[in-house]
This record gives C-alpha cells, sequence and structure tokens, in this order.
C-alpha cells in the first residue's frame, strides 16, 4: 500500500515535470516587444510590420527572376543577388534568407562574414558561351548582413588609423596606403 502511494506520487510528479518540458514560449525573435493594449499602435517584429495574418497571401512568399543570370562585369567578376526580408517580406520572422551568387570566368566572392547568420552553398557550373557559374546560398537569418573583410579594413569612411593598419597587417606602410587608396567595389 505504501509502495502504491509511493508509485503514484512519483507518477505525478513526472507527470508534472513533463508538462512543465512540454510547455513554453517560443524564443524570442526580437530584443523587445513590448505589449501594447491599443491595437491600432502596431506591431512590429524583428524590425519590420506585421501585416494581419488573414490578409497574408502567396505574394508575400513569391520572388521572381532569381533563375536569370546576372551581369558579371565589374572589379570582382561576381554579382551577390541577395533574398532578404527586405524584398521578400514573406521571410519575416521565419529565420531564413537566400542568395544568388552569379561569377564570371576567374571572379570571385571577396572574403566576408554575415554579422547574424551562417552560411550554406550549393555550387553549379553553366555554360552560356563562355563558362560562368552560379551558386546559391542559404542563410540561417531573414536578414543576415554582410561585412567584406577587404572594403571594411581598407576602405572605411572615415579610414582606419594607417600606423594601426601597418602594424595589424605587419607591412611597408607604403602598401597600407596603396590599399586606402583602391576603390572597393562592393558587390552586394
Ligand atoms: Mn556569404
Amino acid at each position: 500500500m505504501k509502495g502504491d502511494h509511493f508509485l503514484i506520487s512519483t507518477l505525478a510528479i513526472l507527470a508534472f515535470a513533463t508538462f512543465l518540458a512540454s510547455a513554453y514560449d517560443p524564443s524570442p525573435l526580437q530584443d523587445f516587444c513590448v505589449a501594447v493594449k491599443d491595437i491600432k499602435s502596431g506591431v512590429f517584429v524583428n524590425g519590420k510590420f506585421c501585416k494581419d495574418p488573414k490578409l497574408a497571401n502567396a505574394n508575400d512568399f513569391f520572388f521572381s527572376g532569381l533563375q536569370n543570370p546576372r551581369n558579371t562585369k565589374n572589379p570582382v567578376g561576381s554579382n551577390v543577388t541577395a533574398v532578404n526580408v527586405d524584398n521578400l517580406e514573406g521571410l519575416n520572422t521565419l529565420g531564413i534568407s537566400l542568395a544568388r551568387i552569379d561569377f564570371a570566368p576567374n571572379g570571385l566572392n571577396p572574403p566576408h562574414t554575415h554579422p547574424r547568420a551562417t552560411e550554406g552553398l550549393i555550387h553549379f557550373q553553366l555554360n552560356v558561351g563562355h563558362v560562368n557559374a552560379v551558386a546559391f546560398a542559404g542563410l540561417s537569418s531573414q536578414n543576415p548582413g554582410v561585412i567584406t573583410i577587404a572594403n571594411a579594413v581598407f576602405g572605411s569612411k572615415p579610414p582606419i588609423n594607417p600606423d594601426v593598419l601597418t602594424k595589424a597587417f605587419q607591412v611597408d606602410n607604403k602598401v597600407v596606403d596603396y590599399l586606402q587608396k583602391q576603390f572597393w567595389y562592393d558587390n552586394n
């Protein structure tokens, strides 16, 4: 009898613990979302105003033309077409975005980071007279951001103190001077 009582108590505690483990709020998607009583004040989630879900339609999740090759005639020989919450509104709060990257022969996408995302790439080759290549990237943010390293380091305005760069890159200050005078093309 005492054993039964113990078993029932244990099951009750376990059931309670299970209840606690399976009921929780979704992870916060924004830094602040202060509740308001007046719905006319509007709702911004992840920096965007949310459309009434009842008015959402297929076009909110549709982006056309991503199959078309882009112009790669530029100093780095590549062109990044980003599809993120700014041009595909349905991505808001979904935590994903994508990009098409076109490469000219010998072109490259300069080293860069995405401050709010990690990135996965699928790479294809296409024949369009001469050989061009295309890659598609998936990113783990609706708005990943991009910092192109060379542009940020040598093309920033105002410029980074050349003495700092000379020491950091351990080169002659003429090299830093040369690099800071370049035009840093942005392929994004
Ligand atoms: Mn990238």
